[in-house]
């Protein structure tokens, strides 16, 4: 009879985010596949876990691994897959070996526990009733730019992953292509420098620019778009709300205008009419 493939979530930062069930299920598995055995060596030496590794399974090499792990799951063999942090497939490996144990007929058991993204994404402030994990920014320019554009008609909040050392650039692509969207970073989630940034994107980026480096892990979230039927470019709306200030139209009216005329989605124009909100 084949033995079960456990998903076990692992803590994304602060030691005891781990449930009494990864333990458990860690304890009395027969052995871990890790994506990093070293990093998870410190996670089992401070709960006292003494399984033993099978080798690493990183994404570079995660396709070649997927027979042997099969064959030692055939074999009876129970198998806790976790990756370095929070929960192993988000954004992590073990898709392909998921899928050949589905195949095969091994049964497969999530053992929840932390994820970046959702973590982020209740503390944001922004809507958590829909939304979408896009998962991390692409490093090519113009794939990035892409995403960010289909995100412009999106109605769940996004929510993506972000390494500090192309924060800088997506930040400066958001003032571009949303530059009326609420954004949040969610900064070392679960940390001694855990923080959240909320604003527009142009207010981030200030933020970002006046520290001397950008550290840590990030979280960015977006908020959701509200589908209007019409697309509409930034500069034409920027221009048109000064047009019906300077011509000394309330509030009120120049939101509608905008909303009918250009079919802005109402919180935007909102924001083109009252900057500083
Ligand atoms: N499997 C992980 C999960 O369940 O969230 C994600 C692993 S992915 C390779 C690593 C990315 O997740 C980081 O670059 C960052 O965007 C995000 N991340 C992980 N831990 C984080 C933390 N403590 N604070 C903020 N972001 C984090």
């Amino acid at each position: 009879m084949p033995g079960s493939l456990y998903l076990v979530a692992l803590p994304i930062g602060n030691m005891e985010d781990i449930t009494l069930r990864a333990i458990k299920t860690l304890r009395a598995v027969d052995l871990i596949v890790a994506e990093d055995t070293r990093n998870t060596r410190r996670i089992l030496d401070r709960y006292q876990i003494k399984t033993r590794f099978h080798r690493s399974y990183y994404q570079g090499v995660e396709k070649e691994r997927v027979v042997p792990v099969l064959g030692l799951l055939s074999d009876g063999n129970e198998i806790a897959l976790v990756s370095d942090a929070g929960t192993p497939l988000i954004n992590d490996p073990g898709y392909p070996l998921v899928r050949a144990a589905i195949a095969a007929g091994v049964t497969v058991v999530p053992i929840p526990g932390p994820t970046a993204a959702i973590t982020a994404l209740v503390a944001s402030g922004l809507p958590a009733d829909r939304f979408v994990f896009a998962g991390a920014v692409p490093r090519k320019d113009g794939e990035r730019r892409a995403l960010l554009e289909k995100i412009r008609t999106e109605e769940r909040t996004v929510i993506l992953y972000e390494s500090p050392h192309r924060l800088l650039v997506t930040m400066n692509t958001l003032v571009e292509i949303l530059p009326l969207r609420s954004i949040v970073l969610a900064r070392e989630l679960t940390k001694v420098h855990e923080e959240f940034l909320r604003g527009m994107p142009s207010e981030i980026l200030a933020i970002l620019k006046e520290r001397d480096r950008i550290k840590g892990e990030f979280v960015l979230l977006i908020e959701r778009g509200e589908e209007t039927g019409s697309s509409w470019d930034s500069a034409s709306a920027i221009k048109l709300a000064e047009l019906l200030k300077e011509e000394g139209v309330t509030n009120k009216a120049a939101i509608r205008i905008m909303v009918h005329t250009l079919g802005i989605p109402r919180n935007e124009a909102y924001r083109l009419i009252h900057p500083s909100s």
